[in-house]
């Protein structure tokens, strides 16, 4: 019981939606969008990983999204 079946969801295209569907971030539950060989969290901004065609869902794999305003590493823009 409690079998309902797939409840018609609407079209995104330009998305792999049946692999995306199933993936969210582990870190805050967002879904994740496919960008080159890595899953961006539409959330926090996190990147996971594509490794061998299987995205690494992983926090501790994932390249934390660039803060704006933490500029602890400003490049030398011509300072002279
Ligand atoms: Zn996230």
């Amino acid at each position: 019981m409690g079998d309902s079946g797939d409840k018609d969801r609407p079209a995104r295209p330009g998305f792999d939606r049946d692999m995306l569907d199933v993936l969210a971030c582990p870190a805050c539950r967002e879904p994740v969008e496919r960008r080159d060989q890595a899953l961006v969290c539409t959330g926090c901004g996190r990147s996971y990983p594509i490794r061998d065609g299987i995205p690494v869902m992983l926090i501790d794999e994932a390249t934390p999204p660039a803060a704006p305003g933490t500029d602890r590493s400003r490049p030398a823009s011509g300072t002279d």
